[in-house]
C-alpha cells in the first residue's frame, strides 16, 4: 500500500506463526529502494512485482535492516538479477546457520504428517542464502533521484539493526527495532543490547516520524500512535533490563 508521496509498505508477508513480516519500498526518479526481502524466494518475487510496478524503468536497490532470515530470506532472488543489497557489514550469515534455520522451521510444523513430508521445503522453495554486497552504516545516504534514504544504526534487537528514514515524507522503516502489537523479540540479545535498544528508540523519537513501517505488525501511523507504541516498547525493555530476562523466556 502507498503510505506517502514516495513510500510504500508491503505488510503481512509469510513468516513463522504467529508472525507475519513486513517489507516496503521507496520510489525515486531513477531508483527504487526495497527495504527487506521477506522470509523466502516467493516473498521476494511478490516484493519485486509490486516495487517494479511504479516507475518501471527505475534501477532497483535493496537494503536489509538486520540479519534474521525473515528479513533476508529473499535476498538471492535479487542478487541473481545483479541487484545490489545494502546492509550493516555485521549481518553476514553462513549457509550452515541457514540450513539449521530451515530445520528448526520444519520442526515448528505441528501436523506430524506435514512435518514428516518436510513441508518447510515448500516454504523455502528455491531459497538460498545470499549475503548483502554493499555496506550501509550510520550517516550513509542512498540517493534515489529527488529523494534520499538516510541510514541510522538502531541496534538492540541485534547489534546490526539499521533503520531507513525518508525525511521529506517523515517515513521510517525500522525493521524489528519496533514491532507493533507483537511482543518484541529480545531473545537475540542481553541486558547491554536492551540498553542500546532504548537508545535506538531515542534516535527514532529524535527523527520525529509521522509513519513507521515496523518489522512486524500493522503500520504505525500518526504521532499519537507512534508515541503509544514506543512507550510500550520502552516499558517492555525496561522490565527486561530490570529482571535480566526477555519477556518471552
Ligand atoms: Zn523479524
Amino acid at each position: 500500500m502507498k503510505i506517502s508521496k514516495s513510500c510504500y509498505a508491503i505488510t503481512g508477508l509469510s513468516a513463522e506463526t504467529p508472525w507475519a513480516v513486513n517489507s516496503g519500498f521507496v520510489v525515486g526518479d531513477y531508483s527504487t529502494l526495497i527495504i527487506d526481502t521477506g522470509s523466502n524466494y516467493l516473498s521476494a518475487q511478490t516484493i519485486f512485482g509490486y516495487s517494479t510496478g511504479i516507475n518501471q524503468d527505475n534501477k532497483c536497490l535493496v537494503v536489509n535492516t538486520e540479519p534474521h532470515f525473515d528479513h533476508i530470506g529473499g535476498n538471492s532472488f535479487f542478487r541473481e538479477r545483479g541487484i545490489d543489497i545494502f546492509a550493516h557489514p555485521g549481518i553476514r550469515r553462513t549457509q550452515e546457520i541457514f540450513n539449521q534455520n530451515k530445520e528448526e522451521f520444519n520442526r515448528t510444523i505441528q501436523n506430524s504428517v506435514r512435518q514428516a513430508a518436510n513441508e518447510a521445503e515448500a516454504f523455502f522453495y528455491n531459497t538460498i542464502l545470499a549475503n548483502p554486497n554493499k555496506s550501509a552504516i550510520q550517516g550513509d545516504i542512498i540517493s534515489l533521484g529527488g529523494i534520499e534514504a538516510k541510514i541510522f544504526e538502531t541496534p538492540g534487537h541485534t547489534p546490526f539493526n539499521i533503520s531507513i528514514f525518508i525525511e521529506p515524507d517523515c517515513v521510517l522503516y525500522c525493521g524489528d527495532c519496533v514491532v507493533s502489537e507483537y511482543l518484541p523479540n529480545l531473545e537475540a540479545g542481553d541486558q547491554q543490547d536492551w540498553i542500546n535498544w532504548l537508545q535506538a528508540i531515542d534516535t527514532i523519537v529524535s527523527l520525529d516520524p509521522v509513519t513507521i513501517v515496523p518489522g512486524h505488525g500493522r503500520i504505525i501511523a500518526g504521532k499519537r500512535s507512534i508515541k503509544v507504541e514506543l512507550e510500550r516498547m520502552r516499558s517492555i525493555l525496561n522490565t527486561a533490563i530490570k529482571d535480566s530476562k526477555a519477556p518471552t523466556l
